[in-house]
């Protein structure tokens, strides 16, 4: 039985959130289930058309007086959400934990680094200023501002259900623009407690909206004239797609998509630690996130056979003693080191995965389907740590993004060779080095073509006041979500040349 209380107890029917009040939708409900428990925990509708029509048209209307307001009187709203976000932060995260399966810890984590984007998109004031000089020619002067540009939708993944919509809105929303925020329907609790608290925060109505539903409403979000920009997060065929048809529409776009992410262990990182952030970056979120260790590639740089040999099982055999001793169960019994995947159909992809290492040859050496739970659940979406050894770089469990806990160990002889090997990969999200060498620290930073970069770091997550890159098949767009550079795409600059007679 769970150690901390559910704060859902009896099935929730979502509503939307449009024009400040909370709307029944026409829609048919899906089943919301808690996946560790597989205990039904809300119906969510899938919304029409003309429902999403109505908060486009409450946005439209709300920005006018939105973006006249000063800053500072718009900053002032999220000082009090976030007051109100702290208040209900361990509620906050025990949903968290119960829509989507991974640890409260994990989930703890989660509602820090969101609460983080409303306190930096309170410095709006700063972020929004332009700049200018004078005398550009005799007399005459000229400076940039920054203009809201009106509504933007938000189309969100189910692994972060509270963190990656507030990437986005607060500083859309600060810059003087409204937002129509689309939770992943797998999980779409955390985003509709959050716009309970923006109810009590002081945000004029139709400022923030929430619309529930999956595809349709999503496509319909891309056609709509009135919408400015979308902000999109998931994975890589459907963002190649939204990137294609904001272009179509020409909208502004975010899209932040899919990864497979390398970790090289050379022969001078401290094993130890390296194995500690290991686990977290493999195992951690039940490796769905898309930061998450995907490959990890031992390298023998200057090593002769014999001490590779030796350097390669002493990594792969600290590893697997890790792996194997991570504790799955539900999240809310708060020793519980990995929760499940978050749904069934997750969970049988990843078994497909599974099968398709063992068919194209790698080494199961830690078979997590053999599921041991500590506690008695169902174990329909649970899975253990898996490990592969003896993985080459063209194996479909190489190539692919898994989202599970599956690790990949690869052994490669140089440094030349794994970069090599990042970028014979489509995807660039996030790579990371172990070592103790600042010469292979640089050379990594400096030639790996990836957004994200970690140093003896095995989760390159940035930080709220530094944007959330990505590169190739990971990201579409130009500019990306989170601080200065956020406030840019969610802004149009307008230059102004004057002079006076
Ligand atoms: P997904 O692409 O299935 O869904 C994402 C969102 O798009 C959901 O809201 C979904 O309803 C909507 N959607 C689904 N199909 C659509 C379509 N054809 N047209 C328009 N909208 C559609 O992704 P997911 O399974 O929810 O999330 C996991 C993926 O997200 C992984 O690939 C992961 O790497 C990626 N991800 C990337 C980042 C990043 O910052 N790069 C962060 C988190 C997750």
């Amino acid at each position: 039985m769970p150690i901390l209380e559910e704060p859902i107890k009896e099935t929730l029917h979502l509503r939307n959130y449009i024009d400040g009040e909370w709307v029944d939708s026409k829609g048919e409900p899906n089943d919301v289930t808690n996946p560790a428990t597989g205990k039904l925990i809300a119906r969510v509708p899938v919304s029409t058309e003309d429902e999403f029509e109505k908060a486009v048209n409450a946005a439209k209307g709300a920005f006018y007086d939105w973006r006249r307001t000063p800053p500072l009187a718009r900053a002032r709203c999220f000082f009090r959400l976030k007051e109100l976000l702290e208040e209900n932060f361990e509620e906050l995260s025990r949903i968290q934990t119960m829509e989507h399966g991974k640890t409260i810890d994990e989930s703890r984590g989660e509602t820090r680094r969101g609460i983080e984007m409303v306190e930096v998109a309170t410095g709006i004031p700063s972020l929004m200023m332009g700049y200018n000089l004078e005398d550009i020619a005799s007399g005459i002067d000229e400076y940039l501002i920054r203009q809201p540009l009106g509504v933007f939708g938000i189309i969100a993944p189910f692994n972060f259900p509270f963190m990656v919509p507030l990437w986005f809105a607060p500083y859309a929303i600060a810059a003087g623009n409204c937002v129509i925020i689309k939770p992943s329907p797998h999980v779409p609790l955390s985003q509709t407690k959050i716009a309970e608290l923006v109810d009590e925060s002081g945000f004029p109505p139709g400022v923030w909206n929430v619309v529930h539903g999956g595809e349709a409403i999503a496509s319909c979000m891309m056609e709509n004239r009135d919408i400015k920009g979308i902000c999109f997060v998931g994975s890589t065929p459907v963002g190649k797609e939204i990137y294609r048809k904001c272009g179509e529409t020409g909208k502004r776009v975010i899209a932040q998509c899919g990864a497979k992410n390398f970790l090289l262990v050379m022969p001078d990182a401290d094993l130890e630690k390296t194995i500690a952030a290991c686990m977290t970056s493999f195992y951690g979120n039940a490796g769905q996130r898309c930061l998450s260790g995907a490959n990890l590639v031992i390298v023998g740089e200057g090593l002769n056979k014999q001490e590779f040999d030796a350097f390669y099982e002493k990594v792969v055999n600290a590893f697997i003693a890790s792996a194997s001793k991570i504790k799955v169960g539900y999240g809310l019994d708060d020793s519980v080191q990995m929760g499940p995947v978050q749904n069934k159909q997750r969970k049988e992809r990843i078994l497909g995965f599974i099968q398709k290492g063992i068919d194209e040859g790698a080494k199961l050496r830690l078979d997590g389907r053999n599921v041991r739970l500590v506690e008695d659940l169902p174990d329909t979406c649970f899975l253990n740590p898996t490990v592969f050894t003896d993985v080459t770089p063209d194996m479909t469990i190489a190539r692919e993004e898994i989202f599970g806990p599956v690790a990949n160990i690869i052994r490669t002889e140089s440094f030349d060779d794994a970069v090599e090997m990042i970028h014979s990969n489509p995807y660039g999200n996030a790579s990371c080095i172990f070592t103790g060498s600042g010469k292979w620290a640089r050379e990594f930073q400096y030639r790996v073509e990836c957004g994200n970069i970690g140093i003896n770091i095995g989760i390159a997550a940035p930080m709220a006041f530094f944007p959330f890159s990505g590169m190739k098949d990971s990201f579409f767009g130009t500019l990306h979500g989170q601080g200065q550079e956020a406030i840019r795409f969610f802004t149009e600059s307008k230059v102004v040349i004057q002079r006076w007679f």
